[in-house]
């Protein structure tokens, strides 16, 4: 992801919590889906976390991003980029330094703001809806129609699966402010 679209998520994530009033959830909804595109965006290339004392290449504009320790290690990149090989042509990248500085505070504001608990909540229920459809799947596992059907279904599953949950960004944003210290 390049940094132009981390800093656009970033300001909708500021603008939304700056402008939300907690007696309408509707007016945060929006940070549901925001917060794990945002931390999404500054995942290191190498280690999948959110990215510490980033680089990226000075030779090439694919705009892939290192943490410094994981700098020259295998990117979990399909297909595999071919213009940032050159771990020595890796500096740092004083944008995405601050921009996981921002993504931090704005984790920690938010989590010491009265939306954590329709967080938690919003995550609790997604916990329950995967839950629910896992079971449905593993239930109803007869007739043709049926299996093309389940297979629809299961994809949709895992790949909430993989959506990290929103409490888990933000956890993850104070994480990497204390690696920042
Ligand atoms: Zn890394
Ligand atoms: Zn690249």
């Amino acid at each position: 992801m390049d940094t132009e679209n981390c800093t656009n998520l970033y300001l909708q994530v500021c603008q939304t919590f700056l402008t939300c009033q907690y007696d309408d959830p509707s007016s945060f909804e929006d940070l549901y889906k925001l917060l794990p595109w945002l931390r999404q965006s500054l995942t290191c290339c190498v280690c999948s976390k959110v990215v510490v004392d980033p680089m990226s290449s000075t030779q090439s504009h694919c705009q892939h991003f290192v943490c410094e320790k994981c700098r020259g290690g295998k990117m979990v990149l399909r297909p595999s980029c071919s213009w940032c090989k050159d771990a020595d042509a890796f500096v740092t990248n004083e944008h995405l330094v601050m921009l996981v500085q921002c993504f931090s505070k704005i984790c920690d504001l938010i989590m010491n703001s009265p939306i954590i608990d329709y967080i938690n909540k919003y995550d609790h229920n997604r916990q329950k809806e995967v839950a629910l459809a896992m079971k449905a799947n593993s239930t109803t596992n007869e007739g043709h129609s049926k299996k093309r059907r389940n297979g629809t279904r299961r994809h949709q599953v895992s790949s909430r699966i993989l959506n990290i949950s929103v409490s888990q960004v933000l956890q993850d944003g104070l994480n990497a402010k204390k690696c920042l210290s």
